[in-house]
């Protein structure tokens, strides 16, 4: 199972997110303008679309398999 999530180290926290803005599935959450946004996995479909929405290279990857672990791509 395929996931986006937002490095939040990379993560410059723009006035505009693209990733916020164009996400097919609205799975991207932003409480407050301060906070960054993070991606909800529940909504998230992994379509990646936002690795190219994102213009500071924080969107990264998660491969989440059926025993419920998780490992990174990074
Ligand atoms: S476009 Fe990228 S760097 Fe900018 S706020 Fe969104 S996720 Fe963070
Ligand atoms: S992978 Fe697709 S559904 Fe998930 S946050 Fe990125 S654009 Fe949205």
């Amino acid at each position: 199972m395929k996931r986006a999530m937002i490095d939040p180290d990379k993560c410059k926290n723009c006035d505009v997110c693209g990733v916020d803005e164009k996400c097919p599935q609205q799975a991207v959450i932003r409480e407050a303008k301060a906070d960054k946004p993070w991606v909800d996995f529940q909504l998230c479909r992994g379509c990646m679309k936002c690795k190219t929405y994102c213009v500071n290279g924080a969107v990264l990857e998660e491969i989440k398999p059926c025993n419920g672990g998780f490992s990174s791509s990074w």
